[in-house]
């Protein structure tokens, strides 16, 4: 069953998918669904011999193209037929939304064991592109606010397949943290005519203390305000609101910054370093949003060579997460990394 349902105490939604309870767990070795279908051998999700960048819909999603028809519950239906309870005053009614939205995975690279930050600039500048245009293409419908594209890797987060890829998730509304992003940019720019994020980048290169590497059209950095001990956002310099903005130069730098990002992370304590990533950049509603600013959001759950963090109940009870570290060392150590 698929279904939004609301919850009118966070005033945001909650996904609920029950297929994805049986989704494929740790299969053995020799079977990836998503390596190329090897000849003579069972067929992947991928039925050519080889692929660059492969996109197709998730097996087990989140939201669908064609979602279930909402059904009500007793107390609702009662409530919306019989008429007796018609006002919500003396009735609360339970809101849901169709789950109409669109998964898919990206599958980096046809190489099992190449992770993105082992592929060449130019693949991965050419991945970049693929996100482009699914931003473009899955934005474009009008069913669709806001296009989240995002990486889990490693098994600390709970992934269930180790072939480098990636996913993303076409929602139906603009999610909360996005929500919140927007209107703290809002406030700002309607108070001092200017893009926060661009003031936040202007005050790091001022700083320099947690600013980890700079190119031509990029900056990384851990926030003054990190949340996990090697938190990292991705800037793109120039004030852009989205991928689809970038044009080429910008992308083979952008490519250069997130492979030599996370061959740090790597580095650092010798090995791949799990993360969660995310891309933050404008909803795709039609509306203006010229006061947000494109940026990718990288959380390791690393807060030592052999220590995690997790959400606990400060985090998840409070939203206030507890950094055991301080920003600005953390900073210099992956600054510190050997990095060629
Ligand atoms: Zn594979
Ligand atoms: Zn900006
Ligand atoms: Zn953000």
């Amino acid at each position: 069953m698929l279904e939004l349902r609301y919850d009118p105490t966070k005033n945001q939604f909650v996904a609920v998918a029950t297929k994805r309870q049986n989704r494929t767990f740790h299969p053995p070795k020799d079977f990836c669904p998503l390596c190329p279908t090897r000849p003579e051998k069972m067929q992947t999700e991928i039925p050519e011999s080889d692929y660059d960048v492969v996109v197709f819909e998730n097996k087990f999603p989140t939201f669908s193209r064609f979602p279930d028809k909402l059904s009500l519950g007793k107390l609702d239906s009662e409530a919306l037929h019989g008429g007796k309870l018609a006002s919500e005053e003396e009735f609360l009614p339970y809101i849901k939304k169709e789950s109409k939205g669109i998964c898919e995975v990206v599958c980096y690279t046809s190489n099992h064991d190449l992770f993105l930050e082992d592929m060449p600039e130019k693949k991965i500048s050419n991945l970049i592109k693929v996100w482009m245009d699914r931003y473009a293409e899955l934005g474009g419908k009008n069913y669709i606010k806001y296009i989240l594209i995002f990486e889990n890797k490693g098994k600390e987060i709970g992934v269930t397949l180790s072939h480098p890829h990636g996913q993303i998730y076409a929602f139906p509304y603009i999610p909360a943290v996005i929500l919140e992003e927007l209107k703290s940019s809002k406030k700002y720019y309607r108070r001092n005519k200017k893009c926060l994020h661009c003031k936040i980048i202007e005050r790091e290169i001022k700083d320099k203390s947690r600013v980890i590497i700079k190119n031509n059209s990029f900056i990384a950095f851990i926030p003054f305000y990190a949340r996990w001990s090697y938190e990292v956002h991705i800037y793109s310099l120039r004030h852009v609101g989205s991928l689809y903005e970038l044009k080429n130069k910008e992308v083979t730098s952008l490519a250069k910054i997130i492979k030599e990002l996370i061959n740090r992370y790597n580095k650092l304590f010798d090995f791949r370093m799990p993360y969660v990533m995310v891309i933050h950049q404008n909803p795709t509603d039609n509306k203006n949003y010229n006061y947000y600013h494109l940026h990718f959001e990288f959380y390791p759950p690393y807060r030592t060579k052999d220590k995690l963090k997790y959400m606990a109940g400060c985090e998840l009870g409070a939203g206030t997460f507890i950094n055991d570290t301080l920003p600005e060392e953390k900073a210099e150590e992956l600054r510190k990394v050997n990095c060629v």
